[in-house]
């Protein structure tokens, strides 16, 4: 690819890999820009189909299917990283994808993810790579209680996690535990037969002297629970040339695994936003980001800030922006793939966004017609509302917080 950044203007086509939530308001940020957007996903009810102009069903690995979307596309992008690289590298041939792929292949794993992060110098919770079930009593040795054991690969909304809280645990755990590895293990076999072929030839722009294959093949990592105040997440926004402009800091509740709940402006002092900003725009330019960086981060009460995940997309804990931002992280994210300049970003009122979830939904749209007016409805047109998907989110535009939560309270998600 030239090095010169390719501007794509608002009468061209974006192809997006893809099709949930955050393509199908991608997409209709990006008609109200005034482009044209194609989307491939491998199920005929993916949102945004009822939002593209041309929807491609494919799976994402269907060298085919991702051929037919870059043919009637100009630029591609992506809107989630578990995709395999594969078919990303085969996109990436057939039509500018400037987002790129080193990114991802980043973020799908945690174990190349925490070990770039911290060889970069950014700060993460304290870690162990498990590579064999007896690893798991080293890394109670070396991290104490509690701790968590994730999936390496493919988890999403706290999905393949453990939590150990202490040596009660320690038992069940050895039995299960040989268990929870041949799953872990499957998962990550099965990943790399799909299409992940590319261990040994991960490309990231600092130092990967040391093997790389080895790190991809580690199917479960222990984690120190960290006893954190508060969890923050900043989205970046930064094209190729580096320009670059972050979202206000959010808080985030989570509740198993799940966001729940995004507050903005974060209740945590000045410096920290500005801490978590800085660390944020940093790490966006050390891994030469194109488009948006979401990095969830722990903020533990004596100041210090973690970095949890990183996300090379829009994010949930940036809905808000939707409604209470000058700029909605969509339209931003689409300025930066297609190198137009990047908006203004203004909060323009404290906000809080809650998530609707499965469960929540019947009680939602039975108080839609009374709800107060300072709640915007946002809906995804998923049809199978099961426990725990996420389904819509609300926005909640208020004069400040304590208001925003307390009208939370009436809009059925409890
Ligand atoms: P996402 O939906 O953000 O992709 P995920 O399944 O990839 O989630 P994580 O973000 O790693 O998982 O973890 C989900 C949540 O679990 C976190 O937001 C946090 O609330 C909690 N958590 C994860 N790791 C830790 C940790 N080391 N210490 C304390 N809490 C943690
Ligand atoms: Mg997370």
């Amino acid at each position: 690819m030239s090095s010169e950044p390719t501007i794509f203007l608002p009468d061209t086509t974006i192809g997006i890999i893809g099709g949930g939530q955050l393509g199908r308001m991608m997409a209709l940020s990006g008609r109200a820009m005034g482009y044209r957007l194609n989307v491939l996903d491998p199920d005929e009810a993916a949102p945004a189909r009822f939002v593209a102009d041309t929807f491609f069903q494919g799976s994402f690995t269907d060298q085919e299917a991702i051929k037919r979307l870059a043919q009637t596309s100009d630029v591609l992008v992506y809107e989630f990283e578990h995709i395999h690289t594969d078919a990303l590298e085969h996109a990436a041939r057939l039509k500018p994808l400037p987002q790129g792929v080193d990114i991802v292949r980043m973020a799908q794993h945690r174990t190349l993810e925490k070990e770039y992060l911290s060889r970069a110098g950014f700060p993460v919770a304290p870690y162990v790579l498990l590579h064999r079930p007896k690893d798991i009593m080293s890394a109670i040795d070396q991290l104490g209680f509690p701790l968590i054991v994730k999936t390496t690969r493919g988890g999403y909304d706290g999905k393949g996690q453990w939590r150990l809280f202490s040596e009660s645990d320690r038992v069940p755990l050895e039995d299960a535990f040989e268990t929870i590895f041949a799953r872990a293990e499957a998962e990550r076999r099965y990943q790399d037969r799909l299409g992940q072929t590319t261990h040994a030839q991960t490309e990231v722009p600092f130092d990967t002297s040391d093997s790389t294959s080895d790190l991809t093949r580690v199917p479960l990592i222990a984690e120190r629970m960290i006893p954190f105040e508060k969890e923050l997440s900043v989205i970046v926004a930064r094209r190729a040339d580096g320009l670059s402009k972050a979202f206000p800091v959010a808080e985030n509740i989570h509740v198993n695994g799940i966001l729940r709940q995004t507050i903005v402006p974060a209740r945590v002092p000045e410096k920290i936003q500005q801490t978590a900003t800085s660390l944020a725009e940093a790490i966006a330019h050390t891994f030469q980001v194109v488009g948006l960086l979401a990095v969830e981060l722990f903020y533990v009460s004596d100041g210090t800030l973690l970095v949890n995940e990183l996300a090379p997309r829009p994010h949930n804990s940036g809905h808000y922006t939707l409604d209470a931002v000058s700029i909605s992280q969509f339209e931003q994210f689409l300025r930066a793939v297609t190198h137009l300049p990047l908006g203004e970003v203004r909060l323009y009122s404290p906000v809080v966004m809650v998530n609707i979830l499965g469960e929540h939904l019947p009680e939602v749209l039975k108080r839609i017609p009374t709800l107060d007016p300072r709640v915007r409805v946002h809906l995804y047109g998923k049809k199978e509302a099961r426990a725990g998907r996420k389904m819509g989110h609300l926005n909640i535009v208020a004069e400040n917080i304590e208001e925003a939560l307390e009208i939370v309270k009436t809009v059925g998600v409890e």
